[in-house]
């Protein structure tokens, strides 16, 4: 089901901030919503919103086309349909598998119960333990008991609470794409908080940026990468600098054409609708590691001051003349030594500058 916030705002008693401030975002049926930003951004107040466990100051909350929270309408936490799954699975210890996947099923008739939890366990890859206890399962499959239980009544919205920060990386990669995998085969909308932006890549079809009860940008992975709204995001998502350049207007052929220099030199073959949108003057550009490549006929020479191994490349941090550091990835046949100089130049596709910083 639909969710869609708009101009949320929260406070909890005696606070002089607002835990949410203003925040507005449509998260489409059968979508995956993740939320990410530092600890105390707001990500959970966002959750316990939607969930109807915070009240809402201004603005309003609606799953489909019902209003479940505004400053006059607050419909009760159970009436939402909402399932929840939290980081500490909260499974019932004394209960079986089965019968804690059943025990948002006590409406349900008996054979249709059997039937659902028999399609959840299959489900989330647990179809021979549904008479095990909780305490003889791992982590990660005490998590994907909590997930089936919490899809069993059918929520119209799942919302999901770093459900994966309990259990280590392996596990938590593998788990995060069998998530989205299982979200899917229910067609089910969800929500999910993490910390970790490359989980959020991995599941979500859009993300959510958040600081201080704000969001900066509600887009798809690629957008928030190459487009970020904020310096924030900028920042927040993937490995990048910031450089000095300077966009100014040259005149040419009887026109106004913008050009933009940096300490790398001019930058090339920008795309003339991103060009037209800049704004002119001393600007701080976003340099990400793939956009500085490594050229030996390339004038401008830079020294490794760092550098760590990735695999197929290896993600340099460079200084150039002036002491301006970039990060470039470089294939790991090209193993430079810490202190060498190697030639690059920048290929930047997405041109992204903010307010001098
Ligand atoms: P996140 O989940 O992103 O780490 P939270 O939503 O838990 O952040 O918290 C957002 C802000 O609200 C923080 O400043 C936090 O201290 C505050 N906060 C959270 N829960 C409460 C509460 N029950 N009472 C008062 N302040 C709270
Ligand atoms: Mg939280």
């Amino acid at each position: 089901m639909e969710l869609k916030l708009a101009d949320v705002v929260t406070r909890y008693p005696g606070a002089s901030r607002n835990a949410l401030d203003g925040v507005t975002l449509t998260l489409q049926d059968g979508q995956i919503g993740a939320l990410i930003g530092p600890s105390g951004c707001g990500k959970t107040t966002l959750l316990r919103a939607v969930a109807g466990l915070e009240r809402v100051r201004q603005g309003e909350i609606a799953l489909g086309n019902t209003t479940v929270s505004s400053a006059s309408t607050h419909v009760q936490p159970e009436r939402r349909q909402v399932g929840m799954v939290f980081q500490d699975y909260a499974l019932f210890p004394h209960l079986s598998v089965a019968r804690n996947i059943a025990f948002g099923l006590h409406r349900t008739a008996k054979a249709d119960s059997t039937r659902r939890v028999a399609e959840l366990l299959e489900l989330v890859g647990l179809g021979h333990l549904g008479e095990r206890m909780p305490h003889e399962l791992s982590g990660g499959q005490q998590q994907r008991v909590a997930l089936a239980r919490a899809l069993a009544p059918q929520p119209q919205l799942l919302l999901l609470d770093e459900p994966f920060s309990n259990l280590d990386v392996d596990m938590r990669e593998r788990l995060a794409q069998e998530v989205r995998n299982i979200l899917k085969a229910e067609r089910c909308t969800a929500l999910l908080v993490t910390h970790d932006q490359l989980e959020a890549f991995a599941v979500a079809d859009h993300i959510g940026v958040m600081q201080h009860g704000q969001l900066h940008q509600w887009a798809d992975a690629y957008t928030l990468y190459h487009r970020p709204a904020t310096r924030f995001v900028a920042d927040f998502v993937g490995h990048g600098v910031f450089m000095p350049a300077t966009v100014a207007l040259h005149h040419e052929n009887g026109m106004d054409h913008k050009h933009v220099v940096t300490p790398l030199g001019e930058l090339h073959d920008i795309d003339p609708e991103l060009l037209q949108g800049l704004p002119l003057g001393e600007r701080d550009l976003l340099l990400r590691a793939d956009d500085i490549v490594h050229d030996d006929a390339a004038p401008t020479q830079a020294r490794i001051v760092r550098k760590a191994f990735r695999g197929s490349e290896f993600l340099y941090t460079l200084q150039i003349a002036g002491g301006h550091e970039v990060l470039a990835h470089v294939p790991s046949h090209h193993d430079h030594q810490v202190g060498e100089s190697i030639g690059i130049r920048a290929e930047v596709d997405h041109v992204v500058t903010f307010a001098r910083g």
